[in-house]
């Protein structure tokens, strides 16, 4: 027992409400690269990476300096009011990065379900058109539109009162769970029978892989259809890439990875580096169709989250970290598909570069994995549909010898799954 962990827990409980749920016992004291310190000295291995923020690390040398360096000359002077150069040539090199079909145009927002409405809205007034379709399994965010969007209802959705209409869910494919890719799509013609008419839907809006789903990665050939059915009805393929974007996947984007390309991408989390920033990039055209005044937001491409995130995308091509993302990634899948063959509760494992799982037969196995981890200063995230996926989330910046200490700590508790009690306790 702890006893400063034990009072600071009993007043939290009375300082913030119990819908915010928090995973860690112990408080963060400070933190360097893929490493978290807590109040009391003890260090843990980050494979959570803030949910997906921090690609680059903790507190990258080069964003604390830009930052920095930001804070000596403004921190906010609202973009909308006194414009900032920083924002436009951030703007550029979005657009000229990112997987969309010919000019591109990006707007800057704050968080990632700010990012996926301003889609929604953008989408919306350049189709004359109120339909949105998204995936059982997807998660798109907390705000009114971005719940209605997400595919699962506890605890997301529950008790929250009517959704925003005009969503609908058609199936994701997914291997394990036997939607083939078939099935998805004739899921998406019973939402044009039964739902919406393709003539009424302006965009549908789909995660490359699903984060809080389940590390899901979409087939190459479902996209291609998608495509082509967005074309043939005028509808609008947005990709959510607010977990996959910035380098996870092997490569900066995840849509990069296909040759469809989609109308608009949502980008957020790893893009700041640790600073609140999203935003929306996609083809000329339809960004501009909303008039002025109808896009912002006062800290909307904050001034310092903007030059968090031009060193940002320095980093990830000056260390390379695509390729380390492929790098690292490989060497996990490599334990976790040797580690499958001894023990039967691993279910499967998938990846795309460092966007790794290993989903398990049940949550309390997953559960298990995570409480052993932390005991031994590993820090692990779970998802999908029943919480019984281990996904990985660590910098790509991490040290190599610490990398592979995370990964001793996750074999052995991984291995902690053959002992009798567990199956017990499972059984
Ligand atoms: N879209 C996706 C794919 C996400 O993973 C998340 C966050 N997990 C969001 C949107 C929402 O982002 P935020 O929490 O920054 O609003």
């Amino acid at each position: 027992m702890n006893t400063h962990y034990d009072e600071l827990n009993a007043r939290k409980q009375q300082a913030s409400p119990r819908g915010v749920g928090v995973l860690c016992q112990w408080y963060v004291e400070k933190a360097e690269n893929a490493t978290i310190w807590d109040q009391q000295g003890q260090a843990y291995i980050d494979f959570a990476g803030g949910i997906a923020v921090l690609n680059t690390g903790h507190r990258h040398p080069k964003v604390i300096a830009a930052v920095q360096a930001q804070l000596e000359k403004f921190t906010h002077t609202a973009y909308q009011i006194v414009p900032y150069q920083s924002y436009v040539t951030l703007a550029e090199r979005i657009n000229q990065l990112a997987p969309i079909a010919g000019p591109a145009k990006t707007a800057f927002f704050t968080t990632g379900a700010e990012a996926v409405e301003n889609a929604i809205k953008i989408a919306r007034c350049y189709t004359g058109r109120h339909g949105v379709i998204t995936f059982g399994n997807s998660f798109h965010g907390r705000t009114f539109m971005t719940m209605a969007m997400t595919g699962k209802t506890a605890p997301y959705k529950r008790e929250f009162g009517v959704m925003p209409s005009g969503v609908f869910h058609a199936r994701y494919p997914h291997r394990l769970g036997g939607i083939s890719v078939d099935a998805a799509m004739a899921s998406i013609d019973d939402v044009f029978s039964e739902d919406i008419a393709p003539q009424d839907v302006a965009a549908i809006v789909l995660e490359p892989v699903q984060g809080e789903g389940g590390f899901n990665v979409v087939p190459a050939d479902f996209l291609k259809r998608l495509r082509a059915l967005c074309d043939r009805h005028g509808i609008l393929l947005i990709a959510d890439e607010v977990q996959t974007g910035f380098a996870r996947t092997g490569r900066l984007y995840a849509m990069d990875h296909f040759d469809t390309k989609a109308d608009l991408i949502t980008m957020a989390k790893s893009l700041g580096g640790g600073f609140p920033i999203s935003g929306v990039v996609g083809r000329a055209e339809v960004m501009d169709a909303p008039n002025p005044g109808g896009l912002g937001g006062t800290y909307a491409g904050n001034p310092l989250a903007v030059a968090a995130a031009h060193a940002v995308i320095d980093v990830i091509e000056e260390e390379k970290l695509c390729e380390r993302a492929n790098a690292l990634g490989a060497m996990l899948v490599a334990q976790l598909d040797a580690l499958k063959s001894r023990v039967d509760h691993i279910t499967d494992v998938r990846a795309l570069g460092s966007m790794v799982a290993v989903e398990f037969e049940a949550a309390e196995h997953a559960k298990t994995i995570q409480n052993y981890a932390m005991q031994h200063g590993l820090l692990l995230l779970t998802c999908g549909k029943y919480a019984n996926v281990i996904r990985f989330l660590y910098p790509l910046t991490i040290p190599q010898a610490q990398f592979q200490q995370g990964l001793d700590i996750l074999q052995q508790a991984i291995l902690s799954l053959k002992t009798d009690q567990i199956t017990q306790a499972v059984g």
